[in-house]
């Protein structure tokens, strides 16, 4: 459940997705009352390529699960998604 900050209205957030240009997807949602719009990320062209890929890893990795070469290739690509992530929504990279 999400409250509104704009009128308080309380509701259940239904993520969208919007292209701000050619490149930038924005995920967000909006409130049903005032339609006031709430970003949650932002992701371009390489991250969505990268997601995709992720997704198809994932999906292998349901199949066959005792595959550590795959299992290291997703943890590189989560780690690479992350930065890629932190660095378009102007996050600072965390030490962990
Ligand atoms: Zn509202």
């Amino acid at each position: 459940m999400t409250i509104c900050n704009h009128c308080a209205k309380r509701f259940g957030a239904v993520i969208k997705r919007r292209m701000l240009d050619t490149d930038i997807q924005e995920i967000y949602f909006e409130c049903p009352r005032c339609a006031t719009v709430f970003s949650v990320a932002k992701n371009n062209k390489e991250i969505r390529k990268l997601d995709a890929k992720m997704q198809k890893v994932k999906d292998t990795l349901l199949k066959d699960k005792e595959n550590p070469e795959l299992m290291e290739d997703m943890q590189t690509m989560m780690r690479k998604h992350k930065s890629m992530m932190d660095k378009l929504n102007g996050k600072e990279p965390d030490n962990g």
